[in-house]
């Protein structure tokens, strides 16, 4: 009882101190195991402590509902579209910051300085290293191609991932050609889509496909985990790219909260994750490209060799989004 009551003081204590003026409160929709290396040395070279709130689903809505109350300064996030469902939802707030400009090319930020990309990743093709040639396939347009006809895995054409990949390819070569290759590529899938891209690997290596499609980074995850090693070890990366032009990407991003309560801390955070270091950490810890020119890749990802970026703007790709959509649901893709 005692215990309980003083408990109960200290964090009532600890609700009304003033002394934690210096504290940023984050909203991340990215997994925890992720940020909490930058937060950890960020907090060590600022002593500014980093509050992470781990928000699922629903990040737009719940910063509208919380309006000029909320207590988020910063969202991070993953996906252009999602970023900019953020910003379109008027919760964020313009950010003026020489080095954010000067750390990050402006293709990999909003040109009204809403969002800035902080880490990319491409959307490729896991191999089979025994049952697909080098060389097999090149293209995404190619995995509409009869030749794989039972041979594809892929998680729900309704993730955001795969929605932005369609999405790129309505870019390319738009709405009618892009709803016979969704087609086309369901008429070649091994199974209904499900699970996470870690899933395709696994459904590779358990020999009920031969390719798959995925994020980069998942193999790195892989490789590092003792219980899914031989599964990512069973599997090639391959960077299609779309024709005449390069391989899919998205990013991973931050934008400031319009209501943010701790603007000047909060921007220096954002600045410190545009950082060598952070980049860095970026890239050793999960595998990702950092967006700062420079910085190397992490030693697996240089191994993959190098790769076109495909050319389309990340903009034109999140406004595409709702069509995507559409044609995702037309072609009833997860049905
Ligand atoms: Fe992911």
């Amino acid at each position: 009882m005692r215990l309980r009551f003083s408990l109960l003081a200290l964090s009532l204590t600890s609700v009304a101190l003033p002394a934690l003026a210096d504290e940023i409160n984050v909203y991340s929709h990215r997994q925890p195991e992720l940020v909490q290396p930058l937060v950890d040395a960020f907090t060590a070279e600022t002593g500014i402590a980093v509050n992470i709130a781990f928000v699922d689903k629903g990040m737009a809505e719940r910063l509208v509902a919380e309006g000029d109350r909320s207590p988020a300064d910063l969202v991070l996030t993953v996906d252009i579209a999602r970023l900019q469902q953020i910003v379109d939802a008027g919760v964020t707030q313009a950010v003026q910051s020489d080095v954010l400009e000067a750390n990050i090319p402006p293709t990999m930020r909003d040109t009204g300085d809403q969002w800035f990309g902080l880490t990319t990743r491409a959307r490729i093709v896991y191999a089979s290293k025994d049952r697909v040639a080098t060389g097999e396939v090149t293209t995404y347009e190619d995995l509409a191609d009869p030749k794989w006809q039972g041979r594809i895995c892929i998680r729900s054409g309704l993730n955001d991932y795969n929605v932005a990949l369609v999405a790129a390819m309505i870019a390319h070569h738009g709405e009618e050609a892009t709803k016979t290759w969704l087609e086309g590529v369901k008429a070649n899938l091994a199974r209904k889509p499900e699970g996470g891209d870690r899933d395709q690997v696994k459904a590779i290596f358990a020999g009920q496909c031969d390719i798959g499609i995925g994020n980069t980074y998942y193999i790195g995850q892989m490789l590092a985990d003792p219980d899914q090693k031989e599964a990512a070890e069973s599997v090639r990366i391959v960077f299609p790219t779309f024709e005449g032009d390069g391989a899919h990407l998205n990013i991973s991003g931050v934008a400031m909260t319009k209501a943010a309560p701790n603007k000047e801390n909060a921007l220096k955070f954002m600045e410190w994750l545009s950082s060598d270091e952070a980049q860095r950490i970026y890239a050793e810890t999960n595998n990702e490209f950092p967006v700062k020119p420079g910085v190397a890749k992490s030693a697996l990802v240089a191994s993959w060799g190098e790769f076109t970026p495909d050319s389309k703007p990340l903009t034109e790709i999140a406004a595409l989004r709702p069509t995507a959509l559409k044609l995702i649901e037309e072609v009833n893709f997860d049905g």
